[in-house]
């Protein structure tokens, strides 16, 4: 982001949240954070002044923590000492990545945070991504897997076998979401909502009629599909393959990778799954775990799992059909 963006950011994020303080409404404020803006409203009549920046602080941090891009954070430090053993990390890298790999057990792979070194080698880390060369692909493939990371929350450390690197894109926005949300509740806020360039947001407390979501067509995000309102805390995780993908031969190579195969998802009917779970990890993890297992062999696992929903938008020949699995047990709408 260029200095200027970034000042004008800091403005328009003061005078909202200033303004709509004032009014006693309120307040609305907008950041850009962990690559993507971020929309943070509370509902509770003046909050603590500096209720905001705590929420930004902390969604911050943790993205010094958890980025890939930034050769300076934790997670890219961890990735330089692969093959060197247990290396100490900090609490929140603990968190995620042992969360991260109960969800790569649990999806069979599906889910893996260590395919880094295919998004490496597809280019995915620069502007300008692209097919690597057979060999590159193959080497990076072969040094993927649930079982090239080992977690030890208790004592705080992770060990990478050789050649092997961790990314958390997958995770890291449902865990800010988390994070941000559970700053607010501490600093006594009732009500907000959190939300990350729409594909993670997070809900606090409740509203009148529960909280409106909507599922929009993948292709065209201004035509919604399907509404439904939840009530209580939850977290909404939407994935596509839209969001950062090239063509190559007239073949379209997106950023989510099916770790089992070594490759990006190929096309095919699926465009976009939407999960809400209680908390914005376990949605944002499967929302991108269901998108590589497909929306057959997603909904048998959404069907199995306690207080989670998902929501597919497949196309056909017909046009684009909405499914849904799971248990989504704070629907209290559903409307075409
Ligand atoms: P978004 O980043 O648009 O919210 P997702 O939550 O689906 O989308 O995450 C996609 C990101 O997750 C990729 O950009 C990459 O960093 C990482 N990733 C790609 N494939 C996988 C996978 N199979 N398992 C875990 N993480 C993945
Ligand atoms: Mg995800």
């Amino acid at each position: 982001m260029t200095a200027t963006l970034r000042a004008f950011t800091i403005v328009l994020a003061t005078l909202v949240a200033s303004q709509a303080g004032a009014a006693g409404l309120g307040v609305h404020a907008v950041r850009y954070v962990m690559g993507t803006w971020c929309d943070l409203v509370i509902f509770d009549p003046d909050p603590a002044p500096d209720v905001v920046e705590s929420a930004f602080r902390e969604i911050a941090r943790l993205d010094e923590v958890l980025s890939s891009w930034s050769t300076e954070s934790e997670v890219s430090r961890l990735n330089a000492r692969a093959g060197r053993g247990p290396q100490p990390v900090s609490i929140d890298l603990a968190n995620v990545a042992e969360e991260s790999s109960a969800m790569c057990t649990s999806t069979g792979g599906a889910f893996d945070p260590s395919v880094a070194p295919l998004l490496q080698a597809w280019g995915f880390y620069t502007e300008s991504p692209g097919l690597p060369a057979p060999a590159i692909g193959r080497e990076a493939a072969s040094h993927v897997g649930c079982d090239r990371v080992t977690v030890r929350r208790n004592s705080s450390t992770i060990a990478l076998a050789d050649g092997a690197a961790l990314d958390f894109g997958g995770i890291g926005k449902g865990y800010a979401v988390d994070r941000a949300l559970a700053i607010l509740r501490a600093r006594g806020v009732t009500r907000a909502k959190i939300d990350f360039g729409s594909s993670s947001l997070g809900y606090l407390g409740d509203i009148d009629g529960g909280w409106p979501i909507v599922i929009p067509d993948p292709r065209d995000r201004d035509n919604p599909l399907l509404s439904l309102r939840i009530s209580g805390g939850a977290a909404v995780s939407t994935s596509s393959q839209r969001e950062r993908s090239f063509e190559h031969d007239g073949r379209r190579y997106g950023h989510i990778f099916d770790p089992r195969l070594g490759r990006p998802v190929v096309e095919s009917s699926l465009l976009s799954v939407t999960v809400i779970a209680a908390r914005g990890s376990t949605a944002d993890a499967l929302s991108t775990a269901l998108f590589v297992m497909g929306a057959a062999d997603g909904k048998r696992l959404i069907n199995r799992m306690p207080g989670v929903g998902a929501v597919f938008v497949e196309q056909s020949a017909n046009g684009l059909v909405t499914t849904t699995a799971g248990k989504l047990p704070r629907v209290t709408r559903l409307s075409h």
